[in-house]
């Protein structure tokens, strides 16, 4: 999938919602501002195929005496193949934010920059969320996943290749007793 398709395209809405006014918080340290909303994946430029739909942004952007801390959740509907045993995964995946803004970060900082006294949002929450989707996804943490030998799904019992494996260990030991 790439861009936004027909369909979805009533629903994308600017990702310029995404953008704050620092120098206004930065006058009155302490001040904040509440960001609720929701943007389409397509307008973050998020086309990881796993996502879907809109990310919905919840966050708190407040001022400290020289800096700009943003805090709070993002959310987005994920469908993603678990890595085990093939199954479908369809949630939410949510993550949790707790970022810095600055006006001119130094090399060390890893705080992100506030460019032309503007915060924009939309590259921390592309970055926050692709960091987020697992690389090895799982449908739960324990699934048993396949059997390498017949296929079979672990999750629903052992398979025949157990049993047989079983069989065959006792038969080497009953030939052990024989001699
Ligand atoms: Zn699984
Ligand atoms: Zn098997």
């Amino acid at each position: 999938m790439s861009g936004v398709s027909a369909a979805s395209a009533h629903r994308v809405k600017s990702a310029r919602t995404l953008l704050v006014n620092a120098v206004e918080l930065l006058r009155q340290p302490g001040s904040r501002r509440r960001i609720d909303t929701a943007v389409a994946v397509g307008a973050l430029d998020l086309t990881d195929d796993r996502l879907i739909g809109d990310v919905a942004v919840r966050l708190d952007v407040t001022s400290t005496l020289d800096d700009v801390i943003v805090t709070g959740h993002l959310a987005v509907a994920r469908h993603d193949t678990c890595r085990r045993c093939l199954a479908a995964i369809d949630d939410t995946l949510r993550v949790d934010v707790d970022e810095r803004y600055r006006e001119q970060p130094s090399p060390d900082d890893d705080a992100f920059p506030i460019v032309n006294g503007q915060i924009d949002l939309t590259p921390m929450v592309r970055e926050e969320v692709l960091l987020a989707l697992p690389a090895a996804p799982l449908c739960r943490d324990d699934c048993p996943g396949l059997c390498a030998t017949c296929g079979a799904d672990l999750a629903a019992g052992p398979c025949a290749c157990a049993t047989a494996e079983r069989d065959e260990r006792w038969a080497v030991l009953d030939q052990l007793r024989l001699d």
